[in-house]
């Protein structure tokens, strides 16, 4: 059975039991609705640490849209007993608070900078998304005290904004990012992807292939015209709508518009298809 604890303060007291003997630990955050993609971050934590802890928590202040926050699925249940048939182990435990065990009764997030990377896609076009992201990362990371914390390159920005958050906040914890987990039809394994009908799955891997075109594209033409090429395809399109296309440089997220081989770049999208918004990015090799 995997412990579960809904307070910090019974999590902190288990991670006593576990560090005196000189465990290392790994973390893995998450909203919950666990996938596959969930699973890979845990097993790669599983194999670089001894013990694993994982949070299940939709943090309110990340989201900048009361619907969203609302639609999003919860079921801690389901989500242990998936880990339970997934993970095969017993060197885990979960996380999974309610909203005041983090936040009190004013679930208010604090204001970050992030030398600039806030400012672009997720962050230009969520508002306080990354201030919501810093301040229940600041209090995990504070509680769970783990050695390494694993992210997934799906969320790129977030990996790089975390990798910031460290660093500012001098923690003693690596930061590994984890590459991205795909359906057979290479759409990017999502929570969110719970709530599409099994046709909007199916036209959803689009988003892959379009990223998949604007790669090759932009090996012989500028990152304005691929932008072009990209929203031309989706302006076509029946079902799916783009919020953004950028080709940016990997470290610092600015758009490449003049490229250079000093830096390595990666390909960023946002498109929505049933009132669902799908992310995803490709690396431009
Ligand atoms: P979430 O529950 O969506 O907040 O995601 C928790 C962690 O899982 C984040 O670090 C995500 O980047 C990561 N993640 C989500 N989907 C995938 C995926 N398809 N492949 C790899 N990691 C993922």
């Amino acid at each position: 059975m995997i412990p579960v604890f809904k307070t910090h303060k019974a999590l902190t007291a288990h991670l006593l039991t576990i560090k005196t003997n000189s465990h290392t630990v790994g973390f893995v955050p998450t909203m919950g609705a666990l996938h596959k993609g969930h699973v890979s971050l845990m097993q790669t934590a599983l194999c670089e640490t001894d013990y694993l802890v994982v949070s299940i928590f939709v943090n309110p202040t990340q989201f900048n849209n009361a619907s969203d926050l609302n639609k999003y699925p919860r079921d801690v249940t389901k989500d242990v007993s998936f880990m339970t048939a997934n993970l095969n182990t017993t060197r885990c435990c979960v996380y999974a608070p309610d909203v005041d065990d983090v936040y009190g009764n004013a679930p208010i997030a604090n204001k970050y900078a992030y030398n600039g990377l806030e400012n672009t896609m997720e962050g230009a076009n969520r508002p306080g998304h990354f201030d919501g992201v810093g301040t229940i990362l600041e209090f995990l990371f504070k509680v769970v005290t783990p050695d390494k914390a694993f992210f997934g390159e799906k969320d790129f920005q977030q990996l790089q904004i975390v990798k910031s958050l460290v660093r500012q906040l001098q923690l003693p914890i690596t930061i590994i990012g984890c590459p991205i987990l795909r359906e057979n039809n290479n759409l990017a394994m999502s929570s969110r992807n719970e709530r599409l009908s099994a046709s909007a799955r199916k036209e959803a891997a689009f988003i892959y292939q379009s990223l998949e075109l604007a790669v090759n594209y932009f090996k012989k033409n500028s990152m304005l015209a691929t932008q072009q090429m990209i929203v031309k395809l989706y302006e076509n399109h029946p079902t799916l709508t783009l919020e953004y296309f950028i080709i940016a440089s990997e470290k610092t997220l600015k758009p490449a518009l003049r490229k250079s081989s000093k830096n390595n770049y990666r390909a960023f999208i946002v498109v929505h298809i049933e009132n669902v918004r799908l992310i995803d990015n490709l690396k431009v090799s």
